[in-house]
């Protein structure tokens, strides 16, 4: 029985690399018909917070994943917060203490930094050198007698440790380049290298499927593990893979501060879940040679981590964008229309709330669906249908208003007040008629017509936004241009 989990630390808004991590974890227990744990690691008081834990339950929700165990779902291994599990790393640490696993470190940062600078100077290891492994009686009540404060320090064995990743197949790490580690604090606080493990050993997960940045973590934790085992805490060792880095601009690592790396920015643009989702699994995965869109629960039906390749993965936001766009093109037409209003109702829209028009709306949303990028575009694609006055855009209109356009106008505007609205198709020959009367193409024809009516250059199809609009509104918004 596959158990994943996902395990962030609540500190700052999610980024793309983190949901990459819930994505492939998420998406490796429904393909096995697995439990998808989901665990907060708030262990750093200093770092954690309550509105970022609350931000990590959300965007998990928007993004559609369930959990089977966790914060608010409760399960088995409850509580899922690290933060009210203090007691059972107290005692697992005790336990390590006792059996010798785990032992007291008097060294201060000042011995360990100077020990450490000579380690380099001679070319040797730098690493935690073992000076407190086996301290004698009598040393440990000198240091004590001294004032000193100890952290606990786990042993590490001193044989090699290989295991084999499911990404990228055989490891082996030296005992040199594993040194021994801290596991809780002089004021017994437990550390990650503690906590982390003990909680994948207690809730029983079998793969452990994390980022890349963590690989070096996994020597120790499978050491900690034997330890775990020999106490009878664990009942044996996950299987590991990690995923590759995600680069960003410049080749260079995406970083939680690079602003594309945060996952509200999607949101507030709009991008659909599945869109996002789909992209972000082609970031060290592929769904096959020639087919880069699709759906959530196609991924989940094909997805193997060892499919999961271990070369950096590029982030490309045009890219994220692109396969949006097809995700928005894919939805059934109710949807789409649906997944707008929070965009056209929003106090941001750039007209009066009480003048969003329904019916409007709806005689309109087929043709913006096949046009934009991401949810947030609507607003720029339809205001012209909300709004008293088109948007004023002096460069547009100095653009579209080149050349004799007062002249042109006035004889589309004649053209138009005859023609038949109930028909794009007849406001359409209106305006080619109009132009073929000053020498010019539809496309220069049309061009100050849609400026006058909806203040820009570019935007949906012209007939039918003014038959959207209507005759009445279009040729006043006409005769205000020619005014
Ligand atoms: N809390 C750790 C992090 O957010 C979890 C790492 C892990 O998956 O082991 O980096």
């Amino acid at each position: 029985n596959v158990r994943v989990r996902f395990c962030p630390s609540p500190t700052g808004n999610p980024h793309v690399g983190l949901i990459r991590t819930a994505l492939f974890n998420w998406a490796f227990a429904r393909h096995h018909g697995g439990t998808f744990v989901f665990r907060i690691e708030d262990t750093d008081a200093a770092r954690d917070s309550e509105e970022s834990y609350h931000q990590l339950l959300d965007s998990l929700r928007w993004l559609g994943f369930t959990w089977d165990e966790g914060p608010e779902v409760g399960g088995p291994h409850a509580p899922y917060r690290q933060s009210q599990r203090m007691d059972i790393y107290a005692d697992v640490a005790q336990r390590l203490r006792d059996g010798g696993y785990a032992y007291d470190c008097y060294c201060t940062t000042e011995e360990l930094e100077e020990r450490r600078n000579a380690a380099r100077a001679a070319g040797k290891p730098s690493g935690y050198d073992g000076h407190c492994r086996d301290l004698s009686a009598e040393q440990v009540a000198a240091y004590q007698a001294e004032g000193r404060l100890s952290i606990v320090r786990f042993r590490m064995p001193d044989e090699p440790i290989t295991f084999t990743d499911l990404v990228r197949g055989e490891l082996t790490f030296t005992p040199e380049n594993v040194p021994d580690f801290g596991i809780l604090r002089a004021n017994g606080a437990p550390l990650y290298t503690l906590v982390n493990p003990v909680d994948d050993a207690l809730m029983q997960i079998t793969h452990v499927l994390r980022g890349e940045d963590l690989l070096s973590s996994t020597p120790r934790q499978i050491a900690l593990y034997k330890a775990l085992m020999e106490l009878g805490v664990a009942t044996g060792i996950p299987e590991f893979g990690h995923l590759p880095y995600v680069m960003g601009e410049g080749n260079k690592k995406l970083s939680k501060r690079d602003p594309e790396a945060s996952l509200n920015l999607y949101r507030e643009r709009g991008f659909l879940p599945e869109g996002l989702l789909n992209y972000l699994s082609l970031l060290g995965w592929s769904f096959s040679k020639d087919q880069d869109i699709f759906t959530i629960e196609e991924m989940v039906a094909k997805f193997d981590i060892t499919d999961v390749n271990a070369n950096p993965a590029r982030f490309d936001l045009k890219k994220a964008e692109a396969i949006n766009a097809d995700h928005i093109r894919r939805m059934d037409p109710k949807a789409f229309a649906d997944a707008c209003r929070p965009w056209l109702r929003a106090p941001h829209a750039n007209w009066e709330p009480e003048d969003f028009d329904e019916q409007a709306w709806e005689a309109i949303a087929p043709y913006a669906q096949t046009r934009v990028t991401v949810l947030s575009d609507i607003t720029a694609n339809v205001d012209f249908l909300f709004r008293k006055e088109p948007v004023e855009d002096q460069a547009s209109w100095d653009k579209a208003m080149k050349g004799e356009p007062a002249a042109l106008l006035t004889t589309v505007r004649s053209h138009l007040e005859t023609a038949d609205w109930s028909d794009p198709e007849a406001l359409k020959q209106a305006v080619l008629t109009a132009g073929e009367a000053h020498g010019l193409k539809l496309g220069k024809a049309q061009a100050p017509v849609r400026v006058a009516v909806t203040g820009r250059t570019v935007g949906l199809p012209l007939f039918e936004s003014l038959q959207i609009l209507g005759k009445e509104r279009s040729l006043a918004r006409i005769d205000a241009a020619l005014a």
